[in-house]
C-alpha cells in the first residue's frame, strides 16, 4: 500500500532491524523502544488494524501471534512474561496504521496501561 511505512520497511525501501520472518510474517525491532525487548510483529501484506486481520485472514493472525511466541522465546522474555499490544484506533493511540503486534519485556509491566 502507498504511503505506508510498514509496507515500505517490508518492501525494504526503509530500514529496520529485523528479527523474524516467514513467507507472510516480519518482526522488527520497534525504533522507540519503551522496554528491553520491544519488536514489532506483522503481516507483509497490509490491513490497518487487528479487527480487520481478523476479519479477513484468521489464519494469518495466528501466524502473526505464533511469531510473537517465537521471538520471545529467541529474546529470553518466555519464562519471565512479556505483553502483546495491538492498538486499535485513535483512542488506543494507534499511530501506524498497518497492524502490529507489540511484544514487550525485559522489565516489569505495570497495570493498568496509561
Ligand atoms: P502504535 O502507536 O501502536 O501505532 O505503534 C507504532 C510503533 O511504531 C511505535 O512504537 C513507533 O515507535 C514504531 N515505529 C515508528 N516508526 C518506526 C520505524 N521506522 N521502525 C521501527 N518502528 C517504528
Ligand atoms: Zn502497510
Amino acid at each position: 500500500m502507498a504511503d505506508c511505512l510498514f509496507c515500505a520497511i517490508v518492501a525494504g525501501d526503509i530500514p529496520a532491524t529485523r528479527v523474524g520472518e516467514t513467507d507472510r510474517v516480519l518482526a522488527f525491532r520497534d525504533i522507540n523502544p519503551q522496554a528491553p525487548v520491544h519488536v514489532l510483529v506483522i503481516p507483509k501484506e497490509h490491513y490497518p488494524n487487528v479487527a480487520a486481520l481478523a476479519a479477513a485472514d484468521p489464519p494469518l493472525l495466528a501466524e502473526v501471534i505464533g511469531q510473537v511466541r517465537q521471538i520471545a522465546e529467541a529474546e529470553g522474555v518466555s519464562e519471565t512474561g512479556y505483553r502483546v499490544v495491538l492498538n486499535t484506533g485513535d483512542a488506543a493511540g494507534q499511530t501506524v496504521h498497518h497492524v502490529h503486534a507489540h511484544l514487550l519485556g525485559g522489565r516489569p509491566l505495570t497495570w493498568p496501561p496509561g
